[in-house]
């Protein structure tokens, strides 16, 4: 077993297996540079936050501008103009109908604001649902109350005891759509149900699943008529990855509470907002103090990130990036082509910008040794893409050139006959 002279503890690292010796001292557009000068292409967005690319020069200058005047501000009582002017600048952007934004610093907490505000919701009514609905391979994050709405694993074995019961829908598998909404339905007809939670279009950690937008609109509908709130997780979905700026968008449904973060700043520094309806907000809305929205962090609307989201809503506004975000998916598509007929892989898939597809091997899940193979065949090649077991995907920034793909695509194929072949 190897120990590593360094104190820190890395997240998602089994230390006495993969010690981590990759030291990045710049980033640049879509490579992260090592000591020793090596480019590696960042093909997965630094775990899916880093959008146009890195480092992006608008988005730089405004948190350089932000720290003349700002450093923390404490959020309750008072207010700032970033995060007023980002407030209203996420409104316009989001799907239609949603009202009030409340700030956090990641995307497991803008899960658990939201799972907060529905409770919320339904206590300040005098009514007793409680029960939160999510789906099959679901991704939410890895706070307790996270873990509690996502798929229960290897991940969080060791903490099944703190985690709340939650009721799940199967994952739509072609062919088998109608028995989600079925599933979905009948637990709406008990009454008890307070929101549908669910990541729209492509659930993420759960191994880059991808269902049609119509499923998701009626997923909705049958929320709607059954007075359940509908929750949508666009942690990884939102800042143009599936095609549009939020992934609801596409099933042209406005749900009563989005979440969103990694892309909100480009990527640069964290920041999250959970949106949400007028409705929500007004059963909060009281001269009672008990029905108040208990929640807090310390680093709340923290200005510099607020002015750094600011400075990305506009690069969304001033830039050709639904342009560019067409461009990569166009490219995604050619490439995958060769792909779908070849008999090494699986589920060859792509919604947007994000393109996925399996390795064809006996073994696979998320600790099938394939996984960390791939990434150490991949990481020789100075490419980042880290697959979920046997599933590969590329999920790059917006900045990626026809080139860097090219190698990426290259990489997939020479490692389905070295590590595919030799895993059967
Ligand atoms: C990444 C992710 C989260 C958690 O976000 P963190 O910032 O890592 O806490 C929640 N939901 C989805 C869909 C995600 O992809």
């Amino acid at each position: 077993m190897t120990r590593s002279p360094s104190p820190v503890w890395h997240p998602f690292t089994q230390h006495a297996l993969e010690p981590v010796t990759t030291r990045i001292v710049r980033t640049d557009g879509a490579y992260l540079i090592d000591e020793h000068g090596r480019s590696i292409l960042d093909a997965i967005s630094s775990w899916w936050v880093i959008t146009h690319g890195h480092r992006h020069p608008a988005i730089m200058e405004a948190i350089r501008s932000a720290t003349e005047s700002f450093d923390q501000i404490i959020f309750a009582e008072y207010t700032h103009e970033p995060a007023e002017e980002l407030a209203q600048g996420l409104i316009r952007l989001a799907p239609p109908g949603l009202a009030h934004v409340f700030y956090s610093d990641s995307g497991s907490t803008s899960v658990e604001v939201a799972l907060k505000m529905a409770l919320g919701f339904f206590h300040n009514r005098g009514c007793s649902r409680s029960r939160i609905v999510v789906m099959e391979h679901g991704y939410h994050g890895d706070t307790i109350g996270a873990m509690s709405v996502g798929e229960r694993g290897v991940f969080n074995a060791a903490y099944g005891a703190l985690l709340f019961d939650v009721d799940t829908i199967p994952f739509p598998a072609p062919g088998h759509e109608q028995e989600t909404l079925d599933a979905f339905e009948q637990l709406c007809l008990g009454e008890e149900v307070a929101a549908l939670l669910i990541e729209p279009l492509i659930l993420g950690a759960g191994g880059m699943k991808m269902y049609p937008p119509h499923l998701l609109a009626e997923l909705k509908r049958i929320a709607t008529r059954y007075g359940t709130l509908f929750i949508a997780d666009e942690v990884m979905t939102g800042w143009g990855r599936t095609g549009t700026v939020f992934a609801c968008e596409q099933a042209g449904i406005t749900p009563d509470i989005l979440c969103v973060s990694k892309g909100i700043t480009g990527g640069a520094l964290p920041l999250a907002a959970t949106l949400c309806s007028a409705e929500i907000f007004d059963a909060h809305l009281s001269s009672d103090r008990s029905r108040m929205f208990f929640h807090s962090s310390s680093y709340t609307a923290n200005p510099i990130a607020c002015a750094a989201a600011l400075a990305n809503l506009t690069v969304w506004q001033n830039e050709p990036v639904l342009k560019r975000i067409e461009t990569l998916e166009h490219m995604h598509r050619e490439r995958l082509t060769p792909f779908r007929s070849d008999p090494r892989f699986v589920n060859v898939r792509q919604t947007g910008t994000i393109a996925a597809l399996d390795l064809d091997v006996s073994t696979s899940g998320y600790l099938s040794d394939v996984g960390p193979k791939l990434r150490a065949f991949f990481r020789q090649r100075d490419l980042l893409i880290r697959p979920l077991g046997n599933v590969i995907y590329l999920m790059t920034p917006y900045c990626v050139t026809s080139d860097d793909l090219d190698r990426a695509y290259a990489a997939i194929d020479e490692a389905a006959d070295v590590i595919g072949k030799a895993q059967k």
